[in-house]
């Protein structure tokens, strides 16, 4: 059976898995979704057998049904490898009665590696597919992690070119450090003068500019985008909850059937969106826990049925989730409209026209899969200390935020199913915020300091990650006005 990808804005668009992995976004807009979410063809029983790639192979299959079986092994061997610094790839830790399924063991401790590991594969093996032969330049602007998840994914993968942008003094110093010493022979890092908006913009402006295009095509270039509403990025992270549920099942952690809770630090919805197609492919997960920080929008949206970006933004301790528009909602919302393009065309019309739109009462019926709740400052640097007094163990201010949810998530339900929590950093990425909240002491002390005080706190050995970035040369000096990004890329390929 042949899976179709349509878009959320209009049904009658409908493309192969290939495709739509190549276009990204759909031409009106839109985000492809399978015009039917599968199910798993093997049960619980063979998964508890099988190792990540084995899963992954299990899980993408169902989705990408014009790649042969010999790529798509292909993609998820290259892929899933010893980027990681362990061979079971997504671990999951039981600490006390909760179970952290660790997303941050590949090349930059961060979950976005999950995805983008393996996408540069699906990307080139869908140009071959489609007869593209134009080498793919991967236009990025970060404003620090997806760059750098993009950069390690893309590095030295044949057929593609990667130029991030970040601006200048708008990362973090390790996050600038993690960039500006990536290898590759096909990559390339500009700190712009300006901030993340104008890289946005200038990157998005490369995007439309027709002639552009035509300048590169002569030279044998076209760009793509490595965005989180690439169906590449969401597929391969359905794999990681289906590995989760056949884990517990093996370590007798519960039994076969037994329904179980996820709760997802959430910023672009595409984590528990991942969570939300595992449930539909047969895996017995009941509630969806969305997990905000004080950039609450899609807590109020799941409260209210009414979704409103017009607030004040919030920089956190949380920044991957300091988000206002969650772009993959859009394909949530496609779901409970019944698959009608229209009306979700409608709503996201409204939410760009007047930053808000309200779903009706038969959607919103339909939420109740969704539980949601947030975490302000304070309680997520409570997380963190109390976790760690009470049982060792050191999560990161994102995973804090989910903790934090799941806890008053049960006080507030007495829901009493096992819960699994969705853990996307490594604390050593986030080392300052996590060792203040652990000890005020420490809100002045240098950060490179503290990655040897975690070290001995967590007594979790610092990753191989952190250590290269200690002693790495910088070979990445590039700098532009954020008005000359285009004369930039044409530079650096030389068009
Ligand atoms: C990107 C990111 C998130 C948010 O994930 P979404 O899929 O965008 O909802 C959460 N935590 C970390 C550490 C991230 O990098």
């Amino acid at each position: 059976m042949n899976l179709h990808y349509k878009s959320t804005r209009n049904s009658n668009l409908k493309v192969t898995a290939s495709e739509a992995i190549l276009t990204g976004l759909a031409p009106d807009g839109g985000l492809f979704v399978p015009e039917k979410l599968p199910t798993l063809d093997v049960s619980m029983e063979q998964l508890k057998d099988m190792s990540y790639q084995e899963t992954a192979y299990a899980v993408m299959k169902q989705f990408l049904t014009d790649f042969t079986e010999e790529e798509l092994k292909d993609c998820i061997r290259k892929a899933y490898d010893s980027k990681f610094d362990t061979e079971e790839i997504a671990p999951l830790v039981k600490v006390d009665d909760t179970y952290y399924l660790e997303l941050f063991h590949g090349a930059t401790i961060a979950f976005k590696d999950m995805a983008l590991s393996i996408l540069p594969h699906l990307l080139t093996t869908s140009a071959k597919k489609n007869h593209v032969e134009n080498e793919i330049v991967i236009l990025t602007a970060t404003s620090g992690d997806t760059g750098k998840a993009a950069l390690a994914g893309f590095a030295d993968v044949e057929g593609t070119r990667i130029i991030v942008f970040y601006p200048k003094n708008g990362v973090s110093k390790v996050q600038e450090l993690q960039m500006v010493t990536q290898k590759g022979s096909n990559v390339d890092v500009v700190a712009i003068h300006g901030n993340f908006d104008n890289a946005q913009s200038g990157v998005k402006a490369m995007f439309e500019d027709k002639e552009l295009a035509q300048e590169l095509a002569a030279k044998g270039y076209q760009f793509s985008s490595a965005n989180s509403i690439n169906i590449g990025r969401l597929v391969p992270q359905v794999a990681y909850y289906v590995n989760a549920y056949a884990k517990l099942l093996a370590n007798e952690e519960i039994a076969e059937g037994e329904l179980i809770n996820v709760v997802v630090p959430t910023g672009n919805f595409g984590n528990i969106l991942a969570a939300y197609y595992a449930k539909q492919m047969g895996v017995p997960i009941d509630k969806l826990i969305c997990a905000s920080n004080k950039n609450k929008v899609l807590f109020d949206f799941f409260q209210t049925g009414t979704y409103d970006k017009n607030r004040e933004f919030v920089l956190t301790t949380s920044p991957s989730m300091d988000i206002l528009i969650s772009s993959n909602l859009e394909r949530l919302i496609y779901l409970i409209a019944g698959e009608d393009s229209e009306k979700t065309r409608e709503l996201m019309e409204e939410l760009k026209n007047s930053g808000s739109y309200t779903i009706t009462e038969n959607m919103k019926a339909k939420l109740s899969d969704f539980a949601s709740g947030y975490s302000d400052e304070s309680e997520t640097a409570e997380s963190i200390r109390e976790n760690y007094e009470k049982t060792g163990y050191v999560i990161d201010t994102h995973t804090a935020v989910a903790a934090h949810v799941c806890e008053q998530y049960r006080i507030k339900t007495g829901d009493a199913k096992k819960c699994v929590i969705a853990s996307t950093a490594s604390p050593y990425k986030f080392v300052k915020s996590v060792m203040t909240a652990i000890d005020e002491k420490y809100a002045d002390a240098d950060e490179f300091e503290l990655l040897k005080v975690l070290e001995e706190t967590s007594g979790v050995e610092m990753p191989q990650a952190i250590k290269d970035i200690l002693d790495a040369n910088i070979l990445h000096t590039l700098e532009c006005d954020a008005d000359k990004m285009k004369e930039t890329v044409k530079g650096i390929l030389q068009v």
